[in-house]
């Protein structure tokens, strides 16, 4: 039996960074085993539905590296994979349960259902859909019910659960999982206005769609015992299940917009690779053997399996996803610099600032360690593309009054650097703190203050060799005649 999984996102917004995970681990299980990865829409929920959602969830997975086999664009024999081009397969497989007598119709209104709901809650009970007492198939009686049914009165079709003994299933992540049928609602499978609910929907779809493992997120586990029944019901195999560890901020709630991002567009926007992502997520709930972190995509096809996924919520940690952005930014730098030139050249342009790539690659060498992100480079080292803006603060704790002269003498010499490198740089400045007596260090910070403005950054000799004599004798200029107005006793 061929492997075939499947990745079933309801498109209800953004590609949240989770819903990435599972497409992963769903893609990397495929992978290995040499099978197909599904992606399927499940849009029948159409209140839910926000437009754009779709676009977003295959760009974002395509960004990713992380291509279906089958999709609504790729297409494919088992088709369409968009559920709500789909409902008549869903009308009908709901009638096949009607016949095999595992499903019910029901005629209760929304008024019935909750005033049932509250007598559940006066008395003190769970609420459930209570089939003794309700107008439904049973209590109404065959000849009621066509009568209703041909005066055209809404209708629900519900799922017939067992009064009693249990559902068993294993979950490859979770072991063996036992509920007792007692609490299991008579899920409603089909609406009134003949739409199916995601119970029908997904059921029928896996099994039409040959699916084989069904791995998805933990917020999915109470939904599989419905779905377990609804296979028995039909008469089905049902596939393997494995329900993903929740994703958690670092205080272990649930993972939410209020602790930082969670949708993957906003992760593609800040300038994160796509390979630190697959990677950092990979990690979130899996466990590979060995301490390494870094693993490319071809290397998580190879490592994958569902037996080293964790029961345990997996902690987001922000920090380490930036600790790995900028080790692949460290690659990227060595192996593809135009690729680099060519992200960054429009974060620049956007903020007015045009210069030339080679300029702009020497930049990205001389920066990217001090950075995690490629487009931090265009607010850490702006300094690199426009005059600097001066720090009252940081100005006053390196100012003394022998700053002036010290300037003066530092120009002359920067002037008289030739050819103007680093290295020749270091050279006269090391001079001048020998014979003036001035610490090496405190040369530097005076000339990064002057020339860039901040405390830290790229080494000062490189800097200056970068930005070239004219610039760096223009910015002490600027800087001492600014300085002119807050220097102190003045
Ligand atoms: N449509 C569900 C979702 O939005 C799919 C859950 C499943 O994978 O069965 O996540």
């Amino acid at each position: 039996m061929s492997v075939r999984v499947r990745f079933a996102p309801s498109p209800t917004g953004y590609l949240h960074i989770g819903g990435l995970r599972t497409a992963l681990y769903n893609f990397l299980f495929a992978r290995h085993h040499g099978g197909r990865f599904v992606l399927r829409i499940e849009d029948t929920d159409r209140t839910r539905y926000v437009a754009g959602s779709v676009e977003d969830i295959m760009e974002s997975l395509r960004w990713a590296g992380i291509e279906p086999d089958e999709s609504p664009i790729h297409g494919g024999e088992f088709g369409p994979y968009v559920q709500s081009e789909r409902t008549e397969i869903y009308r009908h497989h709901a009638q096949l349960l009607l016949e095999r007598e595992t499903a019910y119709y029901a005629f209760d209104t929304p008024e019935e259902l909750e005033r049932m709901r509250e007598r559940q809650q006066a008395a003190g009970i769970a609420p459930h859909y209570d089939r003794s007492s309700m107008r439904n198939q049973f209590t109404l009686g065959p000849d009621e019910t066509r009568r209703l049914l041909a005066a055209g009165e809404p209708a629900t079709i519900r799922l017939k659960v067992p009064l009693h003994g249990e559902v068993k299933f294993d979950d490859r992540i979770r072991g063996t999982i036992v509920v007792p049928c007692k609490d299991i609602d008579d899920q409603v499978l089909l609406k009134s206005d003949g739409f199916p609910t995601y119970h029908l929907a997904n059921v029928v779809d896996d099994h039409l769609m040959g699916i084989t493992h069904v791995i998805r997120g933990e917020e999915w586990l109470p939904s599989t015992p419905k779905h377990i029944l609804l296979y028995q019901a039909f008469g089905w195999e049902p596939p393997e299940f494995a329900h993903l560890p929740l994703l958690l901020n670092p205080d272990r709630s649930k993972l939410s917009k209020r602790h930082g991002d969670v949708a993957v567009r906003d992760y593609i926007a800040k300038g994160y690779f796509p390979e630190a992502i697959v990677n950092f997520i990979a990690l979130l709930g899996w466990n590979p053997s060995g301490d390494r972190e870094l693993y490319t995509l071809e290397e998580l096809i190879a490592a994958f399996s569902l037996d080293r996924v964790n029961k345990a919520g997996a902690v987001f940690d922000l920090a380490k996803l930036d600790w790995m952005n900028a080790q692949y930014l460290k690659q990227r730098v060595e192996r593809d610099l135009p690729g680099l030139i060519a992200q960054l050249r429009p974060i620049l342009a956007q903020r007015g600032w045009n210069p030339d790539e080679e300029y702009i690659g020497r930049v990205i060498v001389l920066l990217h360690e001090r950075v995690h992100r490629l487009p931090e480079i265009a607010e850490f080292g702006a300094y690199m593309f426009t005059l600097p803006d001066y720090d009252e603060e940081f100005f006053r704790s390196v100012w003394d009054d022998s700053v002036p002269v010290t300037l003066e003498q530092l120009k002359s010499l920067i002037e008289a650097t030739e050819p103007f490198t680093a290295a020749a740089l270091h050279e006269q400045l090391n001079r001048y703190s020998r014979e003036h007596n001035i610490p090496f260090r405190q040369i530097g910070t005076l000339l990064r203050l002057a020339i860039t403005g901040k405390r830290v950054g790229a080494g000062m000799m490189d800097t200056m060799a970068l930005l070239g004599k004219a610039e760096v004798l223009r910015r002490i200029e600027l800087f001492r005649a600014w300085s002119t107005r807050y220097a102190p006793g003045d």
